[in-house]
């Protein structure tokens, strides 16, 4: 590490398969910024003076991930921005006079991601799988994109309830563009512009219970997992009809983007990092 350069880091646990620290060299080589980026194998016990260390010691920013985004949530709530504090969630962290700030670049990914494959326009009628921690962070900026509709179903409906519920006693915007329900809602619901998987059923090669014809009639089909093959999900969809089919690593790319530009104020171009990263993620499994 040159002595010179911007401290960073990626905190988690487990954090050995997290791409971040490739991706921001990355993006540090492309807009010449002199950084060193580490991962940071937090014990569940010792997260927060684990962060508070690392600001201490002089480092810069820190991205967050599984399983503590909602300490660092709570970490940083004196400070946060409005899309951190409606996702409940903080995956970017950086202090600024002497105070711990945080956001939630999550969504902002997800939305990037979604424009540059042209998968997403305003007036979008979009279906959202899943209500968990990822899910809740991208409805704020899917509403800001101008969806007409964001429908979210879950295994579990009442977290899909929960969430919108959330939406409408904080009275944010667009929440009246929000519905919810369980898989059984789907077969009343044909012809969705987008559809966009939040659930960890890829992780594990699992597929969920979508009515069939609902493919043939969507427009575009996206993961938010990513892998050097298809995803679990991306192979049910093309086998049920979807024609457009992305899988996440653009939107992981895109989130680690926003944070470094929040870091570093200015904003790297995304399309060659993930070519270099789709290409690692490849060549690993030659
Ligand atoms: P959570 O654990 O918070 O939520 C998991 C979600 O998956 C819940 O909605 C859960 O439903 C659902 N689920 C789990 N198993 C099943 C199943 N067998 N059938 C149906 N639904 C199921 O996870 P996250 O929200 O943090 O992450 C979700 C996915 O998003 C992961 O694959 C993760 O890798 C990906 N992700 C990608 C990012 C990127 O940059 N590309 C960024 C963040 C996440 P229930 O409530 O009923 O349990």
């Amino acid at each position: 590490m040159n002595t010179n350069s911007l401290r960073f880091a990626v905190i988690g646990h487990p954090i050995s398969h997290s791409r971040s620290p490739d991706i921001h060299q990355a993006f540090a080589r492309q807009c010449g910024v002199n950084v060193s980026y580490t991962r940071i194998d937090a014990e569940p016990s010792s997260f927060e003076s684990t962060v508070s260390a690392f600001f201490n010691g002089g480092g810069r920013g820190l991205n967050v991930t599984v399983p503590f985004k909602e300490r660092a949530w709570t970490m940083a709530s004196a400070h946060l921005s409005q899309r951190a504090r409606l996702a409940g969630a903080v995956n970017t962290l950086w202090q600024a006079d002497g105070a711990l700030h945080g956001c939630n670049t999550d969504g902002i990914g997800l939305v990037r991601d979604l424009t540059r494959l042209q998968m997403l326009s305003p007036g979008n009628r979009i279906l959202l799988i899943g209500a968990g921690g990822a899910a809740r962070g991208v409805i704020g900026p899917l509403l800001a994109a101008g969806c007409e509709r964001l429908h979210i179903v879950n295994r579990t409906a009442t977290r899909a309830e929960a969430l919108v519920m959330i939406w409408r006693q904080q009275q944010a915007a667009g929440a009246t563009r929000l519905s919810s329900g369980g898989f059984d809602s789907l077969s009343a619901e044909p012809g969705w512009d987008l559809i966009i998987n939040a659930t960890a059923t890829s992780l594990h090669g699992e597929t969920l219970p979508i009515p069939s014809g609902l493919w043939r009639e969507s427009g575009a089909v996206y993961d938010m997992m990513y892998g050097a093959q298809p995803t679990a999900f991306m192979v049910q969809a093309q086998a049920e009809g979807a024609q457009r089919l992305a899988d996440g690593l653009g939107m992981l790319v895109a989130q680690a983007a926003e944070s470094f530009r929040i870091w570093n104020g200015v904003e790297p171009a995304i399309e060659p990092v993930i070519d270099l990263v789709r290409g690692q993620m490849r060549s690993a499994v030659r």
